[in-house]
């Protein structure tokens, strides 16, 4: 049985009650966890403050980056073990779990770099007065996140606030969370001290509820769906607690008749499959100009028709998806297609080892979908790809921009003014040109626009966000 990381220690929850843990290859419970209440949070967010009272905000930027280097080597010689958590818990094949625990080692290795090179300004400003900045850890962050990629979403999230002087109290997702324990206790054996990263496990609106709403957390960093992105915003707003929000999208990759399209296909295909379309920033609208939609469609089909989806451990072009749930609606979404009588050009194969009780979806590839649909409009989070064709640049610029959300946007041409125009006028917080995601990109910003959230994580630019920048005017005369 799993219990919740708190102080360095391993503890029970308080209501003694826990939340089977579910292999997703299979559908069979292999493990437990705790189903934390607000009492439990209260405990961690004891344990948070007392140590950045007494310790955490004692130390120097450049002891604190020696620690967050320490982490990371622990990490990365426990890289192998936590990829396997990671695999049975999301049902991610290998080559993704392994890739996510590299991703960890370098968010850490990063941060650690990035502890003592964060400082303020002089200002210029009346004669007689010295104005300087600085900035200020708000002190305990909260961290909610969600299941589809735990180990990333953690470093690049409590990496940045730690780096930038807080501690942190983290709710991780209820159906994915194990790999996140065994970090925290690999943090304490790297010389962390108690309370600096505590672990809370539960149900969002049971934990997640009550982190977001106690007065000891002063900045929610909160991963997830933009329905959730709002409770989060309404809860916080009543204490004024500053949020940054991760949420949704439904990121457009856009195809010009110019582009290398030998370059373009595998990346097109990864973007929508990797994590079995569960990803933020998957691509997952397919936006051609017409003069090549049919050809470009025909190789797109065959290329999809190959892959192969099953259990996690085969480590093949797909998993199975998280949960039952997540997978009916991506049987709804296929569905509301077929009523409106979308056309489907190709789809994959759920290999014959794959278990029954598995949740398994075969991508799809599905063609001249109604700009309007909720299939163009609405996060699928499975592996299936919404093609459109578009008559000219302008017709591109507004189809991209057609939905709620602003994530990442792929453009592919060989035009170098259309790259900078196109890039300019996409609404998103990434653009790639001939390319998608840069490998994952540590080092880069990462954020929304419109729906999509607003804040950044990731690189430098999320240290701002987790300080406050104070003001101190001095007059000397
Ligand atoms: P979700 O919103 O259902 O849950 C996210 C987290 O919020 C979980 O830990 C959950 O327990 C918690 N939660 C749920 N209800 C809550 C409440 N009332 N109060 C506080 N916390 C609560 O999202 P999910 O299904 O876990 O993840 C998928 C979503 O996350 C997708 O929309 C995806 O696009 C988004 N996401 C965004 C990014 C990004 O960086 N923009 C990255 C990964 C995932």
């Amino acid at each position: 049985m799993q219990l919740h990381y708190i102080g360095n220690a391993s503890v029970r929850s308080n209501s003694e009650r826990t939340i089977p843990v579910i292999d997703p290859s299979d559908g069979q419970a292999y493990d437990e966890i705790q189903r934390g209440d607000a009492a439990d949070i209260d405990v961690a967010v004891r344990a948070a403050r007392a140590c950045y009272e007494n310790i955490w905000s004692k130390l120097s930027a450049a002891e604190r980056g020696r620690l967050l280097m320490r982490l990371s080597n622990k990490i990365a010689e426990h890289a192998e073990e936590l990829a396997a958590i990671e695999q049975r818990d999301c049902g991610k094949p290998t080559k993704q779990a392994k890739a996510d625990a590299a991703a960890l080692v370098r968010y850490f290795e990063f941060y650690a770099g990035a502890c003592d090179k964060l400082h303020g300004e002089t200002l210029p400003y009346q004669e007689g007065y010295t104005v300087l900045t600085w900035r200020e850890p708000h002190g305990v962050t909260g961290h909610v996140i969600p299941w589809n990629y735990p180990m990333q979403i953690f470093g690049r999230s409590v990496g940045g606030a730690l780096a930038a002087g807080n501690v942190c109290v983290v709710k991780p997702s209820e159906d994915a969370c194990l790999s996140l324990i065994r970090v925290a206790q690999l943090a304490a054996e790297a010389g962390f001290p108690a309370g600096a990263i505590n672990i809370v496990t539960g149900y969002g609106h049971e934990v997640g509820d009550a982190l977001a709403r106690h007065e000891g957390i002063d900045h929610i960093s909160f991963t997830g769906s933009p329905r959730v992105g709002t409770i989060i915003q309404q809860v916080a707003a009543e204490r004024h607690c500053p949020v940054t929000l991760e949420l949704g999208g439904k990121s457009p990759q856009i195809i010009f008749a110019d582009a290398d399209v030998d370059q373009a296909l595998p990346v097109v295909i990864n973007a929508i499959v990797q994590n079995a379309g569960q990803t933020c920033s998957a691509g997952s609208r397919l936006l051609v100009e017409q003069s090549i939609y049919e050809k470009l469609l025909d190789r797109l089909g065959g290329t999809f028709e190959n892959l192969r989806v099953g259990p996690a451990a085969m480590d093949l072009d797909v998993g199975p998806l998280i949960r039952q749930s997540q997978q009916q609606r991506v049987w709804d979404f296929l569905s509301d297609a077929q009523v409106a009588n979308i056309p489907m050009v190709a789809q994959g194969q759920v290999v014959d080892e794959a278990p029954e009780t598995g949740y398994y979806q075969a991508p799809t590839l599905l063609r001249d979908v109604p700009v309007d649909h909720r299939l163009a409009q609405e996060e699928v989070f499975g592996p299936v790809l919404a093609a459109m064709s578009f008559k000219d640049e302008d017709h591109a610029v507004h189809l991209a921009n057609a939905t709620h959300f602003g994530l990442v946007a792929g453009i592919w041409t060989r035009d170098g003014a259309r790259q900078l125009r196109m890039a300019k006028r996409v609404k998103s917080g990434q653009v790639f040109i001939n390319n998608y995601g840069a490998g994952g990109g540590v080092e880069l910003p990462f954020g929304g626009m419109k729906s999509s959230g607003y804040g950044r994580e990731k690189g430098f630019e999320a240290l701002y966000g987790f300080t406050v920048l104070k003001t101190v005017a001095i007059k000397h005369g």
